[in-house]
């Protein structure tokens, strides 16, 4: 649409980028077609650390380590995140380095599915950036993850706008993902312990307080 792209030229040109290093790396990711969060959500997530200050972070969905310096540059943090994608691990790693942050990001190589059950302790922020189909099924363990007081961010939850859609106008490839998205918003949404606001922002930032 006309009006959504003016306007997020016109956010671009208020935003404040990140280091030269995770600049280049956002060009170099949009080139070669690997995802990385977009403008407005880097510049949502500089906000949410400079305002939390988070001391443990935990990411899924790390594809080449984007994300997870920008979190690094925002705050003290160190973060653990998951990649199940091998063709990622190697130049995530060889940025984390180039970065300077490899001392502070744990890179855990592996499906969410498996290695979330076996992580312990808490953190104090958790972003869901992988599958959009499978963030329903993380939700427990993400749970049980999130210390309380803590925030859950969530990314890609409107689905380029399919969510509003009725499920029949959705492509019969999307409607799993559809529908599981749609219970998604509505267990955050609904349940007692959780404190959830949806913002247009980016693909759909859903941001989850678990109740202290
Ligand atoms: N957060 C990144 C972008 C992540 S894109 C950034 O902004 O820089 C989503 C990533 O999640 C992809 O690399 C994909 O391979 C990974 N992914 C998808 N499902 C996953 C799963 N079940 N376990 C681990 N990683 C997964
Ligand atoms: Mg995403």
């Amino acid at each position: 649409m006309i009006e959504e792209d003016r306007m997020e030229i016109f956010l671009g040109s208020m935003d404040s980028g990140n280091s030269e290093f995770l600049e280049s790396l956002g060009r170099e990711a949009r080139e070669a077609s690997v995802p990385i969060i977009r403008r407005q959500t880097q510049s949502a997530l500089r906000v949410l650390l400079a305002a939390l200050q988070p001391e443990k972070i935990l990411e899924i969905g790390c594809a080449v380590g984007f994300s997870a310096i920008l979190m690094c540059e925002n705050c003290g943090a160190r973060i653990t995140t998951i990649e199940n994608y091998e063709k990622r691990i190697g130049p995530a790693r060889e940025n984390f380095r180039k970065a300077g942050v490899e001392d502070r990001v744990e890179l855990l190589f592996g499906d969410a599915a498996e290695i979330l059950p076996k992580l312990m302790g808490t953190y104090d922020f958790i972003f869901m950036d992988a599958a959009k189909g499978q963030y329903i099924h993380f939700l427990p363990d993400v749970l049980r993850l999130l210390r309380p007081g803590g925030m859950l961010v969530s990314d890609n939850v409107l689905q380029g706008g399919d969510i509003l859609e009725s499920h029949f106008a959705v492509e019969r490839r999307n409607r799993t993902i559809y529908k599981r998205m749609r219970e998604y918003l509505y267990e955050i949404t609904h349940r007692d312990d959780l404190a959830t606001t949806i913002l247009p922002v980016g693909d759909g930032l859903a941001l989850t307080v678990k109740k202290g």
